[in-house]
């Protein structure tokens, strides 16, 4: 096998009949052309195509060192600096793609595989776990270029510290029995973007509580096991015009909520059962945290120049450039793009080898990163409402420019350097990044989707090493 066409996808997505559920109907037929899922999909399929670009192929892929195959880069294990340079670069391909907006675009979820492999040693040193699945799975997941979703988290019903679950009254995902054949699982899990059109889904746990035994898993199965449902939000990609909604259109990722009706997922899918220490240790003690940051900041980066080149944009359609508050909104987004561009470089030349043998690069500079864009992009949003004003809201769309309105529309609504055709189009992008559901989501999305914003500022407090400045201060001042 080899690094997937998007044809490879959509058909293997569209085969897999899995069991979603959107606005109270099961999905029949072929996914790919449910108007929910069409556009994500197609940009998905374009993605994985770019892998089999002649003057793209040394970045996207590499040669498998099992099969001899070209496989996709973002299932490398990094083992030199050059390595994460690569990733790098392969993970910008794709984010330019969809200009940053796509958060599950494959490479994120291959890189969490690629990163729990690596370090699945974890599950060997700390009872009887299961290594030997997750490596083989990764490798399964790499030869097929499988495409992933996961879930992390548990459903959003009582976030109390004191919360205990009763046994008759499931809510969250929890493993109810064990069989010769594998563990069932009954309860639901929130949330997994993309969920339905993936070929697999991850589901994991950590930060568990001593006592949370039977909610202490990890497992990969495909989207179609028996069971298994997916209940979709509303969809944002209101129409398949490209003019109207230039990004909801082609980008719309979908949310879902998870419902796991006593599904049974086979031993050898089993990565962790039943052991909340090495549940937790999988991701706090692995390589997990800077291998997918890396590729989380990789794509906030090109996200963040996409937002800047529209900004600009924006400021020169309407003249409003020799204004200084206009210009210091400009460079307030050039600092947090430089910031961000500066974490990244800095992680990878603070690389080393971890005790696997995987490069991996410095976690202190991406968790500042990570820190950081939850507050930076809201804000890149804010200013483009704030330059934009209320031209974020003269935005006709394709019908009223083909209709009589037609010379109204050309004579009042061109801009300062261009005629109103191109004046709406931009604006209709810049209301689609800062406004519309589409955008509004891609707020909540950088905000949350790494976890709470809260807890990923205190993971920064306890992980920075400061301890040898406060020995400096103590020495230099006899404190
Ligand atoms: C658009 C989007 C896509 C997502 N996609 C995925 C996905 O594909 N897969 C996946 O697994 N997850 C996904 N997530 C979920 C994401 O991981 C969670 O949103 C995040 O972990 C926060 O959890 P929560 O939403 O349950 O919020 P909660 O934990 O319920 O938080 C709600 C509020 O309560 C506060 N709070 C709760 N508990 C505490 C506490 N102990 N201490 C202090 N404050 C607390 C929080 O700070 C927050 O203000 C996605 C989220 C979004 C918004």
């Amino acid at each position: 096998m080899a690094a997937s066409t998007g044809q490879e996808y959509i058909n293997r997505i569209n085969r897999l009949q899995a069991n979603v559920w959107h606005n109270g109907e099961q999905v029949k037929g072929k996914i790919s052309e449910h108007p929910a899922f069409a556009g994500v999909m197609k940009s998905q399929a374009a993605l994985y195509d770019l892998q089999h670009e002649e003057n793209l192929k040394d970045i996207m892929t590499y040669v498998s060192d099992t099969t001899g195959m070209r496989v996709g880069t973002s299932f490398l294990r990094p083992t030199t600096k050059e390595d994460l340079e690569k990733r790098r670069k392969m993970i910008q391909v794709w984010a330019k793609y969809s200009h940053g907006m796509m958060g599950r675009s494959p490479d994120y979820k291959n890189t969490n595989i690629m990163a729990l492999a690596a370090s699945a040693d974890i599950l060997a040193e700390q009872g009887t776990q299961f290594p030997e699945n997750l490596r083989r799975f990764y490798e399964f997941a790499r030869e097929k270029d499988l495409s992933f979703t996961h879930t992390f988290i548990s459903p959003q019903v009582n976030r109390s510290s004191t919360h205990y679950e009763s046994d008759d009254n499931i809510v969250a995902a929890r493993i109810v029995d064990k069989t010769p054949d594998g563990i069932v699982i009954k309860g639901a899990r929130l949330l997994a973007t993309q969920g339905g059109i993936t070929d697999e889904i991850i589901v994991s746990s950590s930060g568990l509580k001593m006592f949370e035994e039977p909610f202490a898993y990890a497992f990969s199965i495909p989207s179609n096991t028996e069971g298994l449902k997916f209940i979709c939000r509303e969809s944002f990609a209101y129409d398949s015009s490209t003019f109207n909604h230039p990004l909801g259109s082609r980008f719309e990722e979908m949310d879902s909520v998870m419902v796991f009706d006593d599904v049974l997922v086979p031993w050898d899918r089993v990565f962790v059962v039943e052991n909340v220490e090495v549940a937790n240790n999988l991701y706090s003690q692995s390589s997990f945290k800077p291998l997918v940051l890396h590729q989380v900041v990789s794509r906030q980066i090109v996200k963040a120049e996409f937002i800047l080149g529209v900004a600009q944009l924006l400021v020169n359609s309407i003249a409003i450039g020799e204004y200084p508050h206009v210009k210091e909104k400009i460079c307030e987004i050039i600092i947090a793009l430089e910031n961000h561009k500066a974490l990244l470089l800095a992680s990878e030349m603070g690389a080393k080898l971890d005790k696997w043998g995987t490069m991996v690069p410095d976690l202190a500079p991406l968790s500042v990163a990570v820190v950081q864009f939850p507050k930076v992009y809201p804000r890149f949003t804010e200013i483009l409402q704030l330059l934009g004003a209320s031209g974020l809201v003269t935005i006709p769309t394709e019908a009223d420019l083909q209709s009589p309105l037609k010379g109204d529309l050309d004579q009042y609504l061109q801009a300062a350097n261009a005629d109103a055709e191109s004046r709406i189009k931009l604006f209709r992008l810049a209301w689609d990044i800062s406004m519309s559901a589409f955008g509004s989501r891609q707020t909540l999305y950088e905000r949350f989707f790494f976890g709470c914003p809260n807890r990923l500022n205190q993971a920064l407090y306890f992980e920075y090493n400061r301890h040898h400045l406060v020995e400096d201060v103590k020495k230099q001042f006899g404190i």
